[in-house]
């Protein structure tokens, strides 16, 4: 077992297989116990600490499943006091081990010594009347629920802090225990602090998240850069502007268009997004601004992307590839609000707010005479550069989070997170691919990962970066 701990003094981590672990003193728990008590009362910090330790449980069990694959169910569940032993936190030895799961009876009864709560409880507050183990408690219930995969819950009969010899735990499936809706009530998160968490996330959600009427998700984000650009489309979306966004392929500039729709007073009009370089040059005029006459080959039949989009926004994406006869066209339309069709001879009035993304530098085309400098004037009155995903280094565990929810719904899979490797691994790629790179490498760990597991960061592994698009 403890070659399961490795210290990488070099980095300052410690690691239990993939779980970054932390050597903290004793003492430091005291002072945290102490003011949890103080100024939660006890009956709240009973509670919140045993949910802490109800966490570490759950995690050790994971752990305890890879460690001893084939493994007698006794030596497997065994595991769990083991770690515990080795983390520090008590002695365990067992004296009833009865486990039925096919009547799904369970029975456990656990002796402890030296445990750290005692010690330190008592050192605060003197002998008690009622068992202080509260987190190891927590730990037990945690590592027996999720190792068996159903609720169990430990009660702490004897305690130490009470002036037993030993403290001794006793431990059944949730639904045997008479009194086990009651016992579970304990894990159940507290109203005061529910109510406080649910103001703070929501709070955390009208910051941080613009709900864009389409399926393509939420901006989610709360680094500075994130921050910095939803301020600046925040201040664009009442307006009229035309807005040019930039930034590197994969940032999501159609999701942050989308957004910046969505905020605006077109938000109940069509949005139309028209990517310039998926079409030839000579069809992506006709399907932008229509045509007298039908152009050979034939578009599918439907309205042309500026009358679709009538009243409400027109996102031209990679404008880049817009070819020289449609810019002008385009410029007609930022100017006087009017669209020539192909061939045509009438000009007609069209109410499309505009916005134009690029990845590729437009002064340069300018320069290169593929782009008119009159119109890249135009756009540029607003320019808004979308960061890369390397500078939301803070946005890429919310971000991998959601993924992660929304991967395994896709794929039906249960999935409880990522290991804290795999959480690092991530915060430390550079990204190349920027937000389209880390929703492939999500997708494929969900695929890759067991049910009721973690993401591991071999799991991530990056496939080779594909070489950057070139337009
Ligand atoms: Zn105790």
């Amino acid at each position: 077992m403890r070659r399961l701990v490795h210290f990488s003094p070099v980095d300052g981590r410690i690691w239990l297989a993939d779980q970054r672990m932390l050597l903290v003193h004793a003492a430091a728990f005291q002072a945290l116990r102490r003011e949890l008590v103080a100024s939660l009362g006890p009956e709240h910090a009973r509670r919140l600490l045993m949910r802490a330790g109800y966490a570490s449980g759950e995690r050790d069990a994971l752990l305890a499943r890879q460690v001893r694959p084939g493994a007698s169910l006794f030596d497997a569940f065994a595991v769990g006091p083991q770690l515990h032993m080795l983390e520090g936190a008590v002695r365990v030895q067992p004296k009833v081990f009865e486990l039925d799961e096919a009547a799904s009876h369970f029975h456990g009864i656990f002796q402890w010594d030296h445990s750290w709560e005692a010690e330190v409880h008592q050192r605060a507050w003197g002998p008690q009347g009622a068992p202080v183990c509260w987190m190891l408690l927590g730990y037990a219930s945690g590592y027996t629920s999720a190792f068996f995969r159903r609720p169990a819950l430990f009660k702490e009969v004897q305690c130490t802090a009470c002036g037993h010899p030993h403290c001794l735990i006793e431990g059944r499936f949730e639904h045997e225990w008479p009194d086990g809706e009651q016992l579970a009530r304990d894990y159940d998160p507290d109203s005061m602090l529910v109510r406080l968490g649910e103001l703070q996330s929501q709070a955390d959600a009208l910051r941080t998240q613009l709900q864009p009427a389409d399926d393509q998700g939420p901006l989610l984000g709360r680094s500075r850069a994130f921050n910095d650009t939803v301020e600046l489309l925040r201040k664009a979306a009442p307006t009229q502007v035309t807005v040019l966004l930039t930034g590197e392929t994969g940032v999501g500039k159609e999701r942050f268009a989308r957004a910046l729709h969505a905020m605006g007073p077109r938000a109940d009009k069509p949005f139309v997004a028209v990517n310039c370089a998926a079409l030839p040059a000579d069809l992506i005029e006709s399907e932008l601004f229509g045509a007298e006459k039908a152009p050979t080959p034939a578009p599918p039949p439907r309205a042309w992307a500026a009358e679709r989009a009538h009243g409400g926004t027109l996102l031209l994406d990679e404008l880049g590839e817009l070819p020289l006869p449609a810019q002008a066209k385009l410029l007609r339309v930022l100017q006087q609000g009017e669209v020539e069709r192909l061939g045509g001879t009438q000009p007609r009035k069209v109410d499309v707010r505009v916005i134009a993304a690029t990845n590729v530098d437009l002064e340069k085309a300018v320069e290169e005479g593929r782009f008119r400098r009159d119109l890249l004037y135009r756009l540029n009155v607003y320019p808004i550069r979308i960061p890369a995903l390397r500078e939301r280094a803070d946005d890429i565990e919310l971000l991998a989070m959601h993924l992660l929810q929304r991967y395994a719904a896709l794929h039906g899979k249960r999935l409880a997170g990522f290991t804290d490797l795999a959480m690092t691994a991530m915060r430390q790629h550079a990204w190349p691919g920027n937000v389209r790179e880390l929703e492939n490498l999500v997708e494929r760990g969900v695929i890759l990962a067991p049910n009721d597991d973690l993401v591991d960061a071999a799991m991530l592994s990056p496939p080779p970066p594909r070489p950057r698009r070139t337009p």
